[in-house]
């Protein structure tokens, strides 16, 4: 029974509120976007809706090589990662609590009360999407920066075709390597305010995520990931991410996918100077190499980030050391114009 649910992960995730495939999250995000769109199109909402729906999954992207990737690793990601919660107890809250723990120990005020005044709960939902944030933008930034975690992440960036499904073109070392950056920013933000407020208590949630995540959610999420340009300018662009600011980041031209690297915020990368407003023209070619985009199989995208010389080197070497020369190579790999 346990491994019948499993293998429906893929589809209760539609109807898990708190999930961002959830049909709740996609509705609202198909009534923002007729929103945000509304001067440069006509007709009535529905009529406006269709429109996005058959840009956004027009039949020649559905027919791609891209698209199947996308819904392979979309299942097979959603079972896997299902998998391991279940059996090795690894996902994100629980790596996130046992950070928590890990900090607390250290900082002291494990025991404090739970506080339950409206600024407490409050600062720990700001804090604890803050503290997320934080941590996306930095593991992102060293997928992007680290070869070794760039030969992983380029998955994401090889789809030529855009739509919502792309999100979770993701190979399995990335997600783990976002879990775990993620939770234990998470964790110690929480320990933190433990620590110094004596503040505890679980943050305003809707179906279980932080209000804030929740909102980005149901409103501009889903087109990071599609044709749609949807572009925020100004300090409205200095403070969200648009679907616009994303696609830059999966645009064909280079300088354009070392920026924005955030999430739901623009802020750390206006911080940390990785932002770029996107002021220009609509982005309309995506992702790396053209051979890249034409991979359609999962186990060659699974194994696509180690070559042939690697495993070649495993073979004629053996234990410790054909490792650490594999490792080596790997952090100091800066072909194939990766950064
Ligand atoms: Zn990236
Ligand atoms: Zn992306």
């Amino acid at each position: 029974m346990k491994d019948l649910t499993l293998f429906l992960a893929p589809f209760s995730r539609l109807v898990d509120f708190g999930d961002p495939f959830s049909v709740l999250s996609m509705v609202a995000a198909l009534f923002c976007a007729v929103v945000f769109l509304r001067h440069s199109m006509t007709g009535s909402l529905q009529a406006r809706a269709s429109v996005i729906i058959h840009k956004v999954f027009a039949t020649e992207s559905i027919e791609s090589r891209s698209f199947r990737l996308d819904l392979k690793l979309f299942v097979f990601n959603s079972v896997i990662f299902a998998a391991a919660a279940a059996w090795l107890n690894f996902s994100e809250p629980m790596w996130r609590a046992s950070t928590y723990d890990a900090v607390a120990a250290i900082l002291g005020g494990h025991e404090a009360v739970e506080n339950g005044a409206t600024w407490s709960k409050i600062l720990i939902t700001l804090v604890g999407f803050l503290a997320a944030e934080a941590g996306f933008w930095l593991a992102h930034w060293l997928c992007h920066e680290i070869p070794l975690f760039w030969r992983f992440h380029q998955l994401h960036h090889s789809a030529p075709v855009m739509t919502p499904f792309t999100a979770l073109r993701q190979h399995p070392i990335e997600i783990i390597l976002f879990i775990v950056v993620v939770g234990a920013f998470v964790g110690t933000g929480e320990a933190l305010l433990v620590a110094t407020l004596g503040t505890r208590g679980a943050a305003i949630d809707c179906f279980g995520v932080n209000v804030f995540l929740f909102l980005y959610f149901l409103t501009l999420q889903h087109f990071r990931h599609s044709p749609l340009w949807m572009p925020l300018q100004g300090w409205t662009g200095c403070l969200l991410q648009s679907p616009a600011h994303h696609q830059l980041h999966h645009s064909r031209a280079e300088a354009s996918q070392h920026s924005n690297l955030g999430f739901a915020l623009a802020t750390f990368d206006w911080l940390f100077g990785t932002l770029e407003l996107p002021t220009g023209k609509q982005v309309t070619a995506f992702g790396t190499t053209p051979e890249a985009g034409q991979i359609d199989g999962l186990w060659e995208a699974c194994f696509a980030p180690i070559t042939r010389k690697d495993l070649v080197e495993l073979i004629l070497c053996k234990g410790k050391s054909a490792l650490s020369s594999i490792l080596t190579r790997l952090v100091r790999d800066r072909t194939n114009g990766m950064r």
